[in-house]
């Protein structure tokens, strides 16, 4: 178990909310919306309830988590990531829109994995830590 929270929308309490944890920390400004209704706002508004977990109880931390895991290993990896993956014939030369598509499937299940494997290790270490 561990402490964490979740944002929800302050219009409609939906846990479907994108936002970036990133870009306004200092100020608590930085943009905010809800993907269940049309409410726009700032980061700082939307609703946190810090709650206990395991690493299958909240879908949308998740997702979070999983979103911000997947941009941060483009933004920093994408190109180079893209190159290893043609080279080793998980992407074949064809339409650059097709050659997209597929790029963008595999860094989805680049990270789901990624972020299945870091929970457990996560758990081994607090286990270890506990004892
Ligand atoms: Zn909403």
């Amino acid at each position: 178990m561990a402490d964490a929270s979740t944002k929800f929308c302050p219009k409609c309490s939906s846990s479907l909310v994108s936002f970036s944890v990133l870009d306004g920390t200092m100020t608590g400004t930085s943009s905010a919306s809800c993907g269940a209704c049309s409410w726009k706002g700032a980061l700082n508004e939307l609703l946190s309830v810090p709650f206990q977990h395991d690493f299958t109880s909240d879908e949308a931390m998740l997702h979070q988590l999983k979103v911000e895991l997947r941009n941060t290993i483009a933004k920093g990896a994408g190109t180079d990531l893209a190159k290893l993956l043609m080279r080793w014939g998980f992407v074949s030369q064809g339409k650059p829109e097709d050659m997209k598509v597929r790029l963008s499937r595999l860094l989805e299940a680049l990270a789901t994995g990624a972020l299945r494997e870091l929970l457990l290790e996560r758990e081994k270490i607090e286990k270890e830590v506990v004892r």
